[in-house]
């Protein structure tokens, strides 16, 4: 059997069908929802480790001003000791208001060591939160930033693959020629998501599957075998 010469316009549309396979494919991977899921969990924990921050940012800035403190009563009470035991005490007086002194910062600390430990007690429950939060975080980060390389991987491979069958495209312009070319083309732009393309079995167009007339199907098949003709029903290109 000698293939019709307008044979060429179902390879380039059976190209074309392929083509948008692969697009569809490459839009509807099973790693783009899991993307998407992971980026709402990830947000989630984002939103809790912030909101624990706010309280816990006051606590360790409570915490720390107490240590600050602390370490400048520390030096206040060498400064002092080291006066008292060095001996340039004028009076006994003055060494007394020195020591008063030394007594006195000395219980100004005990009061902050004391805060500082009812602090850490605090912190304790929502420091060993936010550490299991940035942990599940991490991990989430961690599936997310494997998910997308899994879906570059895959389009990266689907791309080649259009590519490939692209090039056939080419190949099959070229053996169809201009006019049928453009003719498919035009045809393809103009029906949209629509067949462009249908064989014809029997009496039916392969597009719309709908009966033509007996007398429009006589007149089809009668034309100089490459010339191209449109279903009466549906505008595709008659393959016969
Ligand atoms: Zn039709």
């Amino acid at each position: 059997m000698v293939l019709s010469e307008l044979e060429v316009l179902v390879e380039l549309q059976e190209l074309d069908t392929r083509i948008g396979q692969l697009s569809y494919r490459s839009d509807n991977l099973p790693e783009h929802e899991q993307l998407m899921t992971l980026k709402g969990e990830d947000a989630t924990l984002q939103s809790a480790i912030e909101l624990l921050l706010v309280d816990l940012e006051v606590l360790r800035k409570d915490q720390q001003d107490r240590e600050d403190e602390i370490q400048l009563l520390e030096d206040k009470v060498a400064k002092a000791t080291s006066s008292l035991y060095a001996g340039d005490m004028t009076s006994p007086k003055d060494a007394t208001v020195l020591q008063n002194e030394i007594d006195s910062l000395a219980g100004r600390q005990n009061i902050l060591e004391d805060q500082i430990i009812e602090l850490m007690e605090q912190i304790e429950p929502l420091a060993a939160e936010e550490s299991r939060l940035l942990l599940e975080q991490g991990a989430c980060r961690t599936a997310m930033g494997e998910a997308e390389s899994k879906i570059s991987e895959q389009q990266a491979e689907l791309v080649s693959q259009a590519n490939s069958l692209r090039r056939e495209k080419e190949a099959v312009f070229e053996r169809a020629g201009t006019t049928l070319a453009d003719l498919y083309v035009e045809h393809r732009s103009r029906m949209g998501d629509h067949t462009a393309v249908g064989r014809l079995v029997g009496a039916s167009c392969g597009a719309c599957f709908l009966e033509i007339s007996a007398v429009e199907v006589d007149r089809i098949r009668r034309l100089p075998s490459g010339e191209p003709s449109e279903c009466p029903e549906c505008g595709a290109l008659l393959v016969r």
